[in-house]
């Protein structure tokens, strides 16, 4: 589960991360006022305007703003407010602004990148960190991996004060700079502990200019992001409260109500498996021939007529299906029971003009217990479900389908 930016700064505060005043709002009215509120809270006239969408790359994309007035705050809100955002991170349609974070601007003398999530290949929680931080570092990351700090954490005893000291004298930090990072650090493993997160990270964490108060600066963290392990968030009312359904694609809401995996793709064959490693499969197999998934759909493994119809609705409320294959494992149950079921399904399902029953090509394959009899099942059916093809196997099945979308 993915949060707003102005979500991640409020858990950042209470773990006792500096971060700068902020607020939200939603409409273009609201700009001019949270200007003032803003540039009070900052005692200087520089304030950010920034989209609230879970997607990076706002900064590029134009969607963070730096105003020095009420009025180009009201343009910035406006433009956001109005606009798609289209970012490396969102696909070519881009996605809707609602919500706007009007922040207190600050002088940036240093951008740190600072983050905390798993390594699969230690298996442990890792601290990342790098003096190049900023709106570049996937580059940093790709053509100078050096600069990357990559600190393994105990399971156990945490992030200890040693390693976060050694992290901070890395990135260059001196004097009072480096007891603020290491109680950032240590509260940002902490957090990722304390919420099940899978990810929680901090770009920019910025270093301010050196002020007579502070004449090492100070380090805030002006940007952050948080992702949370879906199996977990039942232990976080806190976390819970932060999901926003209006950032979720409405197929996988839907799914996800139903207990479906659902995941939109970006091709034009939908597909209805049951089990994620068939899913896989049939995705590779649909690749392998010359295909493109529309979705990876896992009904898993009781494949009821209930679910299966519910799969349909949702693959078919997708514009871009072409086809549809459906390839079924009958294990516990059997085919016979699953062919009638997609069928009846395939009979009732409502199309998007409201009309019922299959449209687009359907292929299916079904493999298992009584297949012969399932496979007896679907050509009979034929007659009043004409786009229904039975697969004799999975390649059979692939050619079908894609030959089908042409
Ligand atoms: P992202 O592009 O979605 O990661 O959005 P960020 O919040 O990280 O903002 C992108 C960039 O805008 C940062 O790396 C900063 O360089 C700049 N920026 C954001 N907030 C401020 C601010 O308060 N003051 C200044 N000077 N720059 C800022
Ligand atoms: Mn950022």
């Amino acid at each position: 589960m993915k949060v707003h930016e102005y979500q991640a700064r409020e858990l950042l505060a209470s773990a006792g991360i500096p971060v700068p005043p902020a607020r939200v709002i939603e409409s273009i009215d609201d700009a001019a006022g949270a200007y003032k509120d803003a540039s009070r809270d900052a005692g200087t006239d520089l304030v950010v305007v920034k989209a609230q969408v879970h997607a990076g790359g706002r900064g590029k994309a134009g969607f963070v703003k730096l105003v020095r007035s009420a009025s180009e705050a009201t343009d910035a809100a406006r433009f956001m407010l109005s606009n798609r955002m289209v970012s490396v991170q969102t696909g070519a349609e881009g996605i809707e602004v609602k919500k706007l974070l009007i922040a207190a601007g600050v002088d940036i003398a240093h951008e740190y990148y600072l983050a905390v999530t798993t390594d699969r290949a230690t298996r442990r929680n890792v601290l990342i960190a790098s003096a190049e931080g900023g709106v570049e570092i996937e580059k940093v990351a790709e053509e100078n991996p050096k600069a990357i700090i990559k600190t393994p954490i105990h399971p156990l005893m945490g992030l200890q004060g040693h390693q976060a000291r050694e992290v901070a004298f890395k990135l260059g930090m001196k004097g009072k700079q480096i007891g603020q990072a290491v109680k950032i650090m240590t509260a940002l493993a902490q957090l990722y502990v304390d919420k099940d997160c899978t990810l929680a990270e901090i770009n920019p964490l910025i270093l301010t200019p050196p002020t007579a108060d502070a004449p090492d600066g100070q380090l805030l963290a002006i940007d952050a992001k948080f992702n949370f392990d879906d199996n977990a968030t039942f232990r976080h009312k806190d976390v819970q409260a932060m999901f926003d359904p209006a950032e979720e694609n409405p197929g996988e809401l839907r799914a996800a109500r139903m207990g479906l995996s659902y995941i939109a793709l970006d091709g034009s064959i939908g597909c209805l498996v049951n089990g994620a490693g068939l899913a896989m499969a049939t995705m590779d197999i649909i690749k392998h021939h010359g295909g493109e998934p529309a979705n990876f759909l896992d009904v898993g493994g009781s494949a009821s007529e209930e679910a299966v119809t519910e799969a349909f609705r949702i693959i078919l409320a997708d514009g871009t299906v072409k086809a549809v294959l459906v390839n079924i494992f009958g294990g516990i149950m059997r085919c016979d029971i699953i062919a009638q079921g997609i069928i009846n399904a395939a009979r009732n399902v409502e199309n998007t003009d409201g009309s019922k029953g299959f449209q687009v090509p359907l292929v299916v394959r079904l493999e298992g217990n009584k297949v012969e009899a399932g496979r007896e099942l679907l050509r009979a059916a034929a007659s009043d479900l004409p786009t229904l093809q039975a697969a004799d196997d999975l390649t059979d099945a692939a050619k079908k389908v894609v030959g089908a979308v042409g």
